[in-house]
């Protein structure tokens, strides 16, 4: 805080409370907020009836009732800063109060400081997150092994992940997408009523968290054979992944990763069909810092934990992807899943 001149951070809803303090406060209309002066204790301030759930921590706990104004208690709290870090996720019905209660001051997001903190996973985070890909790797090998996809909707065979997916040990499933035949050409599709049937692409792109921490796995199938075309994209694909995987290492821009996945699919032809960035970092969101996108020329470091899923989505007929959770180690890419990326075939 101190060599970005702020002096006050401000965390309400969002991973980065959790982050700092161990506890995850409920989205809600009521206000939580913990307020970080550059000196004394933090303050986090909750709701009454959250207050038993919130983890002993180095600071203050106040509560607020039904009948208190909590925007005024934060204010307090702040005292008269002139350089305030607001979490990205801070609710508008609050900002806009706290901006009226607290006059005079420049605001910026917290992310702008808090994500440097969280890009680079120490030991205990990346074995969190190793845990959890694990998991979601044997809920994929149990899929394949045990899931019912033709004659079935995308639906049913969403829920059988879910299940799966906390059965081989998340706390929680929390996200699903079985995109099948020309469904999978669509990246974040949501799981319908539309029945697999032999000859299909199915998409299975599907997470939990374990201790907060997100798995993020894709796996493309088949339901029986697919056609000449199906094979040569998976492979293509497949290529992409694992050439995008190869790239990592302490000091590459990310965006090489993007640029060398992106020239596999380009150099087949199949450009245009690769419709977003190679990938994403992960924690305790899902989506976060650092993004291996074109235009990021952040230079990888150990500990940074990402995505690299490159597709390919022919609009109408079937997609692709790919996806593995890597970690950057000083040696090269640590692979957190390690499920078979072939085209299995399932039943
Ligand atoms: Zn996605
Ligand atoms: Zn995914
Ligand atoms: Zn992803």
């Amino acid at each position: 805080m101190s060599e970005a001149g702020i002096d006050v951070v401000m965390l309400s809803v969002g991973s980065d409370l959790p982050y700092f303090t161990g506890y995850e406060a409920m989205a809600s209309e009521r206000l939580t907020m913990l307020v970080v002066r550059q000196t004394g204790d933090p303050v986090l301030l909750v709701p009454a009836l959250e207050a038993a759930r919130v983890p002993p921590g180095p600071f203050d706990l106040l509560s607020w009732g039904d009948t208190d104004d909590p925007v005024e208690m934060v204010a307090r709290a702040v005292g008269h800063p002139q350089k305030v870090a607001v979490g990205d996720h801070t609710w508008s019905t609050f900002l806009l109060a706290l901006q009226g209660a607290i006059p005079g001051a420049e605001w910026q997001v917290a992310s702008e400081m808090t994500s440097q903190l969280r890009i680079r996973k120490d030991a205990a985070e990346v074995e969190m997150m190793r845990a959890a890909a694990e998991a979601a790797d044997r809920a994929l090998a149990r899929a394949v092994s045990e899931v019912r996809f033709a004659g079935r909707t995308e639906r049913q065979v969403a829920r059988d992940f879910a299940l799966l997916t906390v059965e081989e040990g998340h706390d929680v499933a929390a996200f699903t997408i079985i995109g099948s035949g020309p469904n999978s050409a669509s990246p974040h599709h949501e799981p319908g009523l539309r029945v697999m049937q032999e000859g299909d692409i199915v998409v299975c792109d599907f997470g939990g968290r374990v201790g907060g921490y997100f798995s993020d796995v894709t796996r493309t199938f088949s339901v029986g054979e697919v056609g000449k075309e199906e094979t040569e994209v998976h492979a293509l694909v497949e290529e992409a992944n694992r050439v995008g995987r190869s790239v990592v290492a302490p000091g590459v821009t990310c965006q090489e990763v993007d640029r060398w996945a992106r020239s596999v699919i380009a150099g087949a032809g199949y450009g245009r069909f690769f419709i977003h960035r190679t990938g994403h970092g992960i924690g305790l969101e899902v989506h976060e810092h650092p993004y291996m996108v074109e235009g990021n020329d952040t230079l990888m470091q150990p500990g940074m934990v990402f995505s690299v899923e490159p597709g390919i989505y022919l609009p109408g007929r079937f997609g692709v992807r790919i996806e593995d959770i890597v970690v950057c180690t000083e040696t090269g890419a640590d692979v957190l899943n390690k499920a078979d990326r072939g085209l299995v075939i399932v039943a």
